[in-house]
């Protein structure tokens, strides 16, 4: 890793060794056991790009009942699909730092996902993780931290997973900007290398995963990107190395939408399906496995028992989350899947990639949206409240009362109020008018690309608030971003101003208004600051007061405006989903006090995140290298470290009432300390098949086979072509390394997370009204540490996040009792030289409790 070089990881350890999946693993291996070389084959690969309903859809073995896949993004919604619910962007889910309501929502998701026939979907994103500020894809996940990353994409995948649906770890790994992922996209021969170091890789990027695949995860998709100058979804350290030996992963590897480079190499390296089954072109039909992984078993390259291995892991994956068993997962209606990602008709195309005409009904319309109680858009309501951060509220100005205005004048029975910026009304052609919502044009909701879905509908701030102020105020608008001369009154004549910007970013196919996926600062886009200021300035002629809205992708830089005199309060909204008006008027009003806390840092100035934050904009290398030379020191403990002031530190938000936290109490467990954790237990064998490879005759279509232009098959052309050989494989093929001692069971060594301490504190709700903390605990490993063995010191982060909890307590001095735990893992820190997380025994940890990463009243050390 040093040189920028990925070592080899040699042969893929199979399937079918944990305790948890044992049942999953028998059953799939009695059926993979029955199934022919074709049969298995057509498992492991995509039928091509829109050759069926899904963005992914692998080949049935009919005979056998097991069904295609259909595999469907994303991470807040059913993509391409009408009648489901627009959830909130993933940094909204992360901002609420509420645990149960994340789980709740990936529970509904993957409800919506079963009704509309889904097997598999492309979600949670945790990579990127955001290590740059302007990653046009952060958004997608959950905020700029590794254990924030991890529990909540644990707690969705749990969410979808009980439902009975397979959830999908993405990216993996190292995915950090959109700007050269790929070549074919961006020009360059290969794409860019990610070079992270093995310290950094496990104790930032990979631990979400690590928690992931800890909580059941039964897919893992690789990334476009390099790392360390090999392709992730071809990279046999971290497929058969990091996630199926150390992380015992169970699951299947899928690719990225052709993220697969290779054929064989990525078959030998640890993947297990290939998306969507097109290969090096998009939708050209040729396909790297198909057919060619058929050929490849046929002549020796690809050995039979690593095909046998993936198709396994995806049948059994299939089996774990009950898809088998019609009870708890029962057909979906009208069959399974009742929807189209390429027509809105009701009639469309069967195979619209190929040039086949056939056409039926691929458009049931089922409404998957819940009712009542269980609608789910009351649940993305609550989640868009939630992850609203208040990070300004001076005199209180907010919440808004309903009766009137706190500060009318004598006699004035209606205030006047005006609302600004294009930001807060809808897109005169519909919220959806942009593919993949590729373009900013009215409020921002949604950030765009795969991650994005079909707004059912959009409440729109400019809607809600009007509805709000019905019959309390007098409210007016000037619903665009420049207010000309003629229109000035609609300020001067105001008590009250609510201005509306935003920041968008994407995934890195589309490009709009000269962002090409990243962001190319952190400024609101559209002219947002210049309208902030007029109207700070000029909303009753200097003597009303304005409450700022932000809609953004992630961080925004607030320093043009923030401080200004006007400037009363500011909400950072993120991306709120379909119920974006009504969230904001729940958070405005005071019906839900404000407890989002930011899941990121904002600084003052872009630099101050850091060199290693700056997306690489232009090739420095023929083809592009990023060195994440900054190691563990991204977001805030990159400020700690440098000691620099952020704007608003990680973890930040206000709220309408005061919490206090008193009694901090740590309880060290009696466990074995040592540095190692214990030696790493036996799994179980993985099945056993039969490894003789079939007569090439029996990979041949069937007689009077019809195949339809560029749909992937698995079936060989001519005996002719298959010439068995000596093929090399890869030097330390037949000398596996020595299995990892941090491994041994889903997540890793099932003593990393063995407790070592726990943590209590009591919260106090000071103020009046009720409200949810989020109460955080971060842990400093021993000062001035050296390892205890070489001598060679250990360089440590100030603080990091280790857990949190957000509570529910009343106003009027009500408590609450706050609790944690801290795993083996929790204070360990990996060695690269050993390959294993060590722990420290001499010295002491320092524990911090509190409110933000820079408010942590209760200190104390263990
Ligand atoms: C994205 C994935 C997505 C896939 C299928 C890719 O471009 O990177 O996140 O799941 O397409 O749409
Ligand atoms: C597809 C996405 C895919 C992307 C890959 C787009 O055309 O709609 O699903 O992620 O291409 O570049």
């Amino acid at each position: 890793p040093e040189d920028g070089q990925s070592p080899p990881w040699y042969p893929s350890p199979k399937g079918g060794t944990d305790e948890k999946w044992r049942d999953s693993y028998k059953k799939a291996a009695d059926l993979v056991r029955q199934m022919t070389l074709v049969e298995k084959v057509n498992v492991t690969t995509g039928v091509g790009w829109e050759m069926e309903m899904c963005v992914g859809n692998t080949g049935a073995v009919t005979r056998l009942g097991f069904p295609s896949l259909c595999l469907q993004d994303g991470p807040i919604g059913i993509r391409f699909a009408d009648n489901i619910t627009a959830f909130p962007g993933g940094i909204t889910i992360g901002a609420t730092w509420n645990k149960d309501l994340i789980y709740k929502r990936g529970r509904a998701q993957a409800v919506e996902a079963r009704l509309k026939g889904i097997n598999v979907l492309l979600g949670p994103t945790m990579g990127p993780l955001g290590r740059m500020p302007a990653g046009g894809r952060n958004w997608e996940g959950f905020g700029a931290d590794p254990v924030l990353q991890g529990i909540a994409a644990a707690q969705t995948i749990k969410g979808i997973q009980d439902e009975g649906i397979v959830a999908t770890a993405k990216h993996f790994i190292g995915n950090e900007q959109e700007h050269f992922r790929q070549s074919w996209e961006w020009g360059t021969p290969n794409a860019i290398s990610s070079n992270i170091d093995d310290r950094t890789l496990h104790e930032l990027y990979a631990w979400p995963f690590a928690e992931s695949i800890k909580a059941g995860v039964g897919s893992v998709m690789c990334s476009y990107n390099q790392v360390n100058n090999s392709y992730a979804c071809g990279n046999s350290k971290l497929m058969n190395g990091i996630l199926k030996d150390e992380l015992g992963f169970q699951g299947f590897v899928q690719s990225d939408w052709l993220a697969q480079r290779s054929g064989v190499a990525s078959a030998l390296a640890g993947l297990d399906m290939s998306m969507p089954g097109d290969g090096l072109r998009w939708a050209d039909g040729k396909a790297l496995w198909g057919h060619q992984l058929t050929k490849a078993v046929l002549n020796s390259s690809v050995p039979m028992d690593r095909l046998d291995d993936m198709v396994t892991r995806i049948v059994a994956a299939w089996y774990q989350v009950g898809q088998d068993d019609k009870k708890k997962w029962p057909a979906p209606p009208e069959g399974g899947p009742n929807f189209s990602s390429w027509t809105g008709e009701k009639i469309g195309l069967l195979h619209p990639g190929s040039d086949d005409k056939t056409t039926g009904v691929v458009n049931k319309f089922v409404d998957a949206q819940g009712k009542g109680e269980d609608s789910h858009g009351k649940l993305a309501r609550r989640v868009a409240a939630e992850g609203t951060v208040l990070v300004k509220n001076d005199g209180d100005i907010l919440p808004l009362s309903r009766k009137g205005w706190k500060d009318a004048k004598e006699g004035q029975a209606k205030y006047r109020v005006g609302i600004f910026g294009e930001d807060s009304r809808l897109n005169e052609n519909g919220p959806n008018n942009c593919p993949d919502r590729g373009c900013n044009v009215g409020t921002l909701a949604q950030g765009w690309g795969s991650g994005s879905v079909d707004f059912p509908y959009l409440v729109s701030p400019l809607q809600a608030i009007y509805e709000a102020f019905e019959g309390v105020a007098k409210v007016t608008d000037w619903a665009a971003n420049k207010i000309p001369k003629e229109k000035e009154d609609l300020l001067h004549d105001q008590d009250l101003c609510l201005v509306f910007a935003n920041s968008d970013s994407g995934e890195g196919y589309m490009q709009d208004a000269g962002i090409r996926g990243d962001r190319n600062d952190l400024n609101l886009q559209k002219n947002g600051n210049l309208l902030i200021k007029k109207v700070a300035e000029e909303c009753g002629n200097g003597n009303g007061s304005t409450v700022v809205v932000i809609h953004a992708v992630g961080p925004v830089n607030v320093e043009f405006f923030v401080d200004l005199p006007g400037v009363k309060a500011v909400l950072l909204a993120h991306l709120p989903g379909q119920e974006s008006g009504n969230a904001l008027v729940d958070v405005l009003f005071g019906d839900i006090n404000p407890s989002g806390r930011l899941p990121y840092t904002i600084a003052k100035k872009d630099e101050d995140y850091g060199p290693g934050s700056k997306i690489l904009y232009y090739p420095n290398q023929i083809v592009p290298q990023q060195n994440f030379s900054e190691g563990l020191y991204i977001d805030y403990r990159y400020f700690d470290k440098k000691g620099i002031e952020p704007r608003y530190e990680f973890g930040f938000g206000l709220s309408y009432t005061t919490f206090h936290l008193s009694s901090l109490l740590i309880s060290p467990k009696s466990f074995k300390k040592t540095l190692l954790p214990a030696p790493r237990p036996n799994g179980i064998e993985p099945p056993q098949f039969d490894t003789k490879v079939p007569d090439p005759s029996t990979a041949l279509a069937p007689e009077g086979f019809q195949k339809l232009s560029k749909y992937i098959y698995p079936y060989i052309s001519s005996v002719k072509d298959i010439k068995v050989g000596k093929y090399p494989y890869p030097p330390t093929y037949n000398t596996p390394p020595e299995l990892s001692p941090a491994g041994g069971a889903e997540g890793g060594n099932p003593d990393l997370y063995t407790v070592v301490a726990e943590v209590s504190a009591s919260l106090t709700n000071t103020g009046k009204v009720d409200g949810d903390a989020v109460v955080q605990l971060y842990i400093s490993y021993p000062e001035n540490y050296v390892d205890e063995e070489t001598g060679e010191p250990v360089d440590f982060p100030v603080k990091v996040l280790r857990g949190f909890e957000k509570l529910h307590v009343e106003g009027g001095d009500k408590r609450a009792e706050v609790k944690f735990v801290l795993t083996r893992k929790d204070v360990s820190y990996w060695c690269t030289r050993r390959g294993n997380w060590v722990m420290p025994t001499k010295g002491s940890f320092k524990i911090s409790v509190g409110f933000s990463s820079r408010d942590l009243p209760l200190v104390g050390t263990f």
